[in-house]
């Protein structure tokens, strides 16, 4: 089976009905905004803006053991800050959990489920290709009593969409990634199945985020498959580095935005996303004279070319 998923969900007209562009911001309360985040939210602002669409905010707060108390408030009071004001009440995936639920059931139905003993050190030992599952209780019957994580079948499925700036991607379930946990063994669903029902649910079209999650995408393009869901379309940023190269995120503990000259980041940051932004536009007063120049100015055929650019 080889399916080119583009150009998906997208904004424009499905059986003579407007659908107009939705996208999003999904951050993880596990922290302040870092400079990072700020870069993908405001890529993925200016994207829906500049097409006269809605932006909706969702906060991805299931890996509760991560979750930083105050940390959701934190990160929208810093977009609010930054003049990156969302349309409609933010979604918290917790609340979704019945949701989730359901989606799982349907997958069980369709035998694509199965549970798995297999401790995440002991795989890491064996030292597998990156994300290959090799199938130990894929055909193992234990009772289900016993604490386990669900995993779903990847089925040998080819798979590939056009990213808008990284081009052409293909991927082969089975190949790329083998047989995906679903739900943990501390219960928390994983954030693969989760992001997929959320943006379908949303009605999300376009999906601009980093590139780090360029090779997720299969993944999540082998789900909405399953469900029957039109996938989104795609822009994956280049990836925002420190002056060594690292990726700024909170692993590398980047440090939180500074909101007291507001207009100067995000003239930075259009900077790094190689918008060309006026000198004049750091001494604004208002951010929102600057994003509303970036909206006007928006090219994201201008993104580097390189995979990596370094936060100036
Ligand atoms: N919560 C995810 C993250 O912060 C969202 C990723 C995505 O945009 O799909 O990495």
């Amino acid at each position: 089976m080889y399916r080119l998923q583009n150009p998906g969900r997208t904004a424009g007209k499905t059986n003579g009905i407007s659908t107009r562009y939705r996208g999003r911001f999904a951050p993880s309360p596990t922290g302040p905004l870092h400079l990072g985040s700020l870069y993908t939210a405001l890529a993925s602002f200016l994207d829906a803006r500049a097409q006269g669409g809605q932006w909706l905010v969702r906060i991805d707060d299931l890996d509760t053991p991560r979750n930083v108390q105050g940390a959701d408030q934190a990160i929208l009071d810093t977009l609010r800050c930054f003049g990156l004001e969302w349309d409609e009440t933010p979604i918290r995936q917790s609340r979704r959990l019945d949701r989730y639920q359901e989606a799982l059931n349907r997958l069980k139905q369709q035998n694509l489920l199965f549970p798995c003993l297999c401790s995440r050190k002991g795989l890491a030992r064996l030292d597998l290709p990156d994300g290959l599952y090799p199938g130990f209780c894929r055909d193992r019957n234990f009772p289900e009593a016993k604490p386990h994580a669900l995993r779903l079948r990847a089925l040998p499925t080819a798979l590939a969409f056009l990213d808008r700036h990284c081009g052409p991607q293909c991927y082969q379930a089975g190949r790329d990634f083998g047989d995906l946990i679903v739900k943990r063994r501390d219960h928390i669903i994983a954030y693969t199945l989760a992001v997929v029902i959320d943006d379908h649910d949303s009605g999300i079209t376009d999906i601009v985020r980093g590139g780090d999650l360029l090779a997720e995408t299969g993944k999540h393009l082998y789900l909405d498959n399953l469900l029957g869901f039109q996938p989104a379309r795609y822009l994956h940023l280049p990836i925002l580095t420190d002056a060594k190269g690292a990726k700024l995120s909170k692993q590398t503990f980047a440090d939180a935005v500074d909101p007291s000259q507001p207009s100067r980041v995000l003239y930075r940051l259009l900077q790094c996303l190689n918008q060309a932004p006026p000198q004049e536009l750091a001494a604004q007063a208002k951010p929102q004279t600057v994003l509303d120049w970036a909206i006007q100015h928006w090219r994201p055929e201008q993104l580097s070319g390189q995979t990596a650019i370094r936060a100036l």
